[in-house]
């Protein structure tokens, strides 16, 4: 049974002249106990929107979240804050929601105290076990967030999701901001405290490469779907949605030696999606089918769906021969 799962849900934003956004378009997911699931697509596609709608610091517009039966869009007050501490997450940026004239431990120390409700002595003990977990050292508690590097900042950044002990973070591009001779380092603390913690994970990122590393199955994003969803190894062995396919192929250090297939054209408006297929505009495999009618997210081997009216793997699953379509 999934740990998450979400139900048709819908982030609508107004944009410029009055016009809808829909940033989030009717997305069912499910997220398995102790699995990573990497959500990957170009920005602005939705992929932060989702992340952030999934614990409500974007309040969606429809649509339900389960999570131990409860529906976590209808909770108020006190079960929905209790409820919202075992789900976290890891921002891109963490100096930007750091306070810079509280020390770390008061930082790290405070969603103990708040929303675990623990004595401030077990939270200082607390504190300085995680400290240590994330790689800082408990004498980081006593300095202040501008004292420590990009790399640092982050690892302050995880200590404070992992604080209230949650079973679900959401990590939203936790690397990207970084040095890339830093970012495997954090790479490795997070599949490290994955692994230690039993921790349930949606990692956002637009890079491949960094997913390849830490995700158990891969879901693809385009103006604001979900079009593919794989296991990391049938995704990374040929993805079964063209835009998957055009967007492995973007980076041929993955690749087994596949021609790069250039996107044609921009992302679209998000408020003005094109018809059917909302990727055609881009698409180098479409027909007329697809400039009309809409594909549905559907099965086509045992854990792979694809939106698409031609998927790259036979219907018969074979993922190892993906045919290409006619
Ligand atoms: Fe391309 Fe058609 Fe598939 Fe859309 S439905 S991805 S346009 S082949
Ligand atoms: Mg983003």
């Amino acid at each position: 049974t999934p740990l998450l799962e979400l139900s048709k849900l819908r982030v609508e934003f107004n944009g410029s002249a009055g016009r809808k956004v829909r940033a989030v378009r009717d997305v069912d997911l499910q997220i398995y106990e102790g699995e990573t699931l990497g959500l990957v697509g170009e920005s602005g596609c939705g992929k932060s929107t989702l992340g952030r709608a999934m614990l409500r610091i974007t309040e969606p517009t429809a649509g339900a979240i389960n999570y131990l039966g409860l529906d976590i869009t209808r909770l108020r007050g006190t079960v929905f804050r209790r409820t919202r501490a075992d789900l976290q997450m890891v921002f891109q940026d963490p100096f930007g929601s750091l306070n810079p004239r509280r020390t770390i431990a008061d930082i790290v120390a405070e969603p103990m105290l708040r929303a675990r409700g623990m004595s401030r002595a077990d939270a200082r003990t607390a504190v300085d076990a995680l400290l240590e977990q994330v790689g800082l050292g408990r004498e980081a508690g006593a300095r202040r967030p501008h004292e420590f590097s990009g790399g640092q900042r982050q690892r302050i950044g995880i200590a404070r999701a992992l604080a209230p002990s949650p079973r679900f973070v959401v990590a939203d591009e936790p690397v990207s901001a970084l040095d890339v001779s830093i970012q495997a380092q954090v790479i490795n603390l997070l599949t490290d405290l994955i692994r230690e913690r039993g921790l349930t994970m949606l990692f956002i990122s637009h890079d491949l490469g960094v997913v390849r590393h830490i995700a158990d199955r891969i879901a693809v994003m385009y103006l604001g779907q979900i079009i593919e969803i794989a296991s990391r190894d049938d995704f990374f062995a040929g993805p079964a949605h063209p835009y998957g396919e055009a967007l492995l192929s973007s980076v041929p250090s993955l690749g087994s030696a596949r021609e790069r297939i250039e996107l044609a054209g921009e992302l679209p408006d998000p408020a003005a999606p094109p018809p059917g297929c909302t990727f055609h505009t881009r698409c180098r495999y479409a027909i007329d089918r697809c400039t009309v009618e809409a594909p549905e997210l559907r099965e086509v081997a045992p854990g792979r769906q694809v939106r698409c009216h031609l998927p790259l793997v036979p219907l018969s699953a074979a993922p190892s021969s993906p045919a290409a379509p006619v």
